[in-house]
């Protein structure tokens, strides 16, 4: 039920109309993009259509986050499998990748949830984002430094695995 790194594609391969109805009644619903049946409960509902959405929530949440990010649906669901599906600073392991953020150099781009896509360094749980790299990040220099910390960003994931080039936007 759960897809746990298998690499996705953004085809959309239709589940026969007819058998729709069969996956309601068990309580399930076929996402066309992670190519997986997932409980209803992980579809927003089109009302406009009075059934599920085609995409799974977090299917959704991912494409909505890569074309903000300009990073390609590919290599956002690359970065999450290579990060062992969990935050890249803590142990925290949503059971999808909508349970984590996309962090990135905000000296780079200043605005939230938008990102040059050259930028990105890696997946984490909203604490570790929120909180701890922003405020490692206003401290560093002036406080002991935290390995764990400084080597995520000055090596983070999304570099390691060659997404990003982390080169400043010219
Ligand atoms: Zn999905
Ligand atoms: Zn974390
Ligand atoms: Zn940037």
């Amino acid at each position: 039920m759960q897809r746990r790194g298998s690499a996705l594609t953004p085809l959309v391969t239709r589940t026969p109309t007819q058998q729709l109805p069969e996956l309601i009644a068990r309580g399930v619903y076929w996402c066309t993009v992670c190519q997986q049946e997932l409980p209803l409960d992980r579809f927003i509902r089109d009302h406009k259509r009075d059934s599920p959405r085609s995409r799974c929530r977090s299917c959704s949440g991912m494409l909505t986050r890569a074309n903000k990010f300009n990073i390609s649906f590919a290599d956002l669901d690359r970065l999450f499998t290579a990060q062992g599906n969990r935050c890249a600073l803590c142990p925290a392991a949503p059971e999808y990748i909508d349970g984590l953020n996309l962090d990135h150099d905000h000296a780079c781009c200043p605005d939230r949830g938008t990102s040059c896509g050259r930028c990105i360094r890696g997946l984490l749980c909203w604490s570790c984002n929120a909180g701890v790299v922003t405020w490692y990040e206003r401290l560093r220099g002036t406080i002991p430094p935290y390995p764990l910390l400084d080597a995520y960003l000055d090596d983070p994931p999304a570099a390691r695995f060659g997404l990003t080039d982390l080169t400043p936007q010219t």
